[in-house]
């Protein structure tokens, strides 16, 4: 069964059951099917087709899921972005993505407006007509219910989702329906997905782990959809213990900041089957933090990133009793892990070398760009960029990534390792450490800094505090303040601009 026939197949098989549950309103899987159906044949009277490609700017709405399915019933390539993003980065994918339509919520329309004046596309948007706009509701209302069925393969291209970019542009991760299901499938396993499964959905759907780990997988299963439009530690509490939710996939920071809830113990949040979460670690200390206050031994640590569909490594429910801030020791269902040299040979345990990955989750290729994907993809392997080292006992630690990597006097240096010891004096708010230009070393270490208050002599006293920590070639030679670090829409550090800072 391919993507865009699931749905409808679940309409055949439960009708009646709760498919999606948004905080206005419950729609059983036949009456998102009709939806679908309908949008699908609006769409396709738009002239949209097999290969279009349609930009999708929506928060967590059941409007993000009709779109979905809609656009993969025609064949056509869904493009779903985040809904923080604005004007020019989307002007930015609308152009790179070749993009035939653009759909968004009426929220975020009024910083829009003005786009359909700089781009000769259709645009929808929900809530009335407006100018060139077409009225999402209008289109639905008007679209025959008659199911529309494409001839798909699962080497069909399906979507493409654009890297937040962190790393520089965004790229375009082109995936086939092969890949989303083959993560799709392996969430089901690995987390017992079934139909009577109660999916949170609270970070942004436009990511591929929401997406394809817990969006598609529940669909996959015929499980119910709980749509919460942002995330709040309130929304999440209030959410799980009204819904009686039963797996929940978030940011490190989504559990840290639920966990400073000061009425935490008063939700019932013991329906709870898997506590997800990825992007980045948690350690210890915060593991021991999250589950005495969730009360609950269930954490999952996902590692993966966009280009591995992300299927990566898990690291389990009792493993994070003693290798918390590890990724795991073994790679998640259809997929390997490697860790390689230079010259791509496997390294020793306890050297560190690059992640790369084999199995169907990974990605068809970069959209437009041949160069980029012969670099990642190499043979059957993708090539992550992410440096990490095996312990004694197996267990996979990410280090850094290895655009991050600062080389200074021939030796490695990496960022996170400073980062994570700077951050723990008590006047640092927030730390980024980068290299810069040297012409005796080729680089040196410079730490911006976010501190806590008025601090003068902030070069000393971070020297000071890493004197008896760290080797004094990783110690930062250059340090500036700052008010805030970079951050893009989904709060991950955007160390280019803080690049470009130190070369303009
Ligand atoms: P870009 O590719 O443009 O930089 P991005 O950083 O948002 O965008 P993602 O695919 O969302 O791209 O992030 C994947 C990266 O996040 C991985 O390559 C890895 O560096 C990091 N990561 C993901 N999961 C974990 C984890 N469990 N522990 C540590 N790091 C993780």
């Amino acid at each position: 069964m391919n993507i865009p026939n699931i749905l409808a197949a679940q309409a055949r098989k439960y009708p009646n059951k709760e498919a999606l549950v948004t905080p206005q309103e419950r729609l059983t899987y036949l009456e998102w099917n009709e939806a679908v159906n309908k949008l699908a044949n609006s769409l396709s009277e738009l002239g949209v087709q097999t290969g279009d490609k349609v930009v999708l700017h929506m928060p967590n709405t059941k409007e993000f899921l009709f779109t979905y399915f809609a656009v993969q019933r025609l064949g056509a390539l869904i493009v779903p972005i985040n809904a923080k993003l604005v004007q020019q980065e989307i002007t930015y994918i609308l152009e790179h993505s070749d993009a035939k339509v653009f759909v968004t919520h009426e929220l975020l329309f009024p910083q829009l407006e003005n786009l359909s004046d700089e781009h000769d596309l259709i645009f929808i948007k929900t809530g009335s007509r407006v100018g060139e706009w077409l009225s999402f509701e209008n289109l639905l209302a008007e679209g025959s219910k008659t199911e529309i069925t494409c001839p798909l393969t699962e080497d069909d291209e399906a979507s493409i989702l654009y890297t937040s970019g962190t790393t520089g542009t965004p790229k375009g991760v082109v995936f086939t329906y092969r890949s989303i299901l083959t993560v799709a499938r392996m969430i089901c396993i690995e987390m017992t997905m079934k139909p009577e499964s109660r999916v949170l959905h609270m970070m942004p759907l436009s990511h591929s782990a929401p997406l394809h780990l817990f969006m598609v997988a529940g669909t996959y299963v015929g499980a119910t959809h709980v749509l919460v439009p942002t995330f709040t530690p309130d929304l999440l509490l209030e959410t799980v213990a009204k819904e009686k939710t039963t797996h929940f996939f978030g940011a490190p920071i989504a559990y840290l900041a639920s966990s400073k809830h000061p009425k935490i113990n008063e939700f019932d949040l013991s329906s709870m089957e898997y506590w997800v979460y990825g992007g980045a670690p948690l350690s210890m200390q915060e593991v021991q933090f999250v589950q005495e206050k969730f009360q609950t031994n269930r954490l999952i640590c996902v590692y993966g990133l966009t280009e591995a569909g992300p299927n990566g490594t898990l690291l389990g429910f009792e493993e994070h009793d003693t290798k918390a801030g590890s990724i795991g020791k073994r790679a998640a269902l259809d997929c390997e892990i490697r860790i390689v040299d230079e010259n791509d040979e496997d390294v020793e345990q306890g050297e560190i070398g690059e992640i790369i990955l084999r199995g169907e989750g990974n990605m068809k290729e970069y959209y437009k760009s041949p160069e980029e994907t012969t670099k990642s993809i190499r043979g059957e392997w993708l090539y992550t960029g992410d440096m990490a080292m095996q312990d004694e006992d197996g267990y996979y630690w990410v280090i850094d990534r290895k655009k991050d990597m600062i080389i200074s006097g021939g030796v490695n240096i990496y960022p996170k390792e400073v980062e994570n010891l700077l951050i723990t004096h008590p006047v640092i708010a927030d730390v980024a450490v980068v290299g810069v230009p040297n012409p005796d070393w080729g680089e040196t270490v410079k730490a911006f800094v976010v501190t806590e208050g008025e601090v003068d002599n902030l070069a000393d006293i971070c020297k000071d505090y890493l004197q008896d920590k760290l080797a004094d070639y990783k110690i930062p030679r250059l340090y500036e303040k700052m008010e805030a670090l970079p951050r893009n829409a989904t709060g991950k550090l955007l160390k280019n601009q803080l690049r470009e800072r130190i070369t303009n």
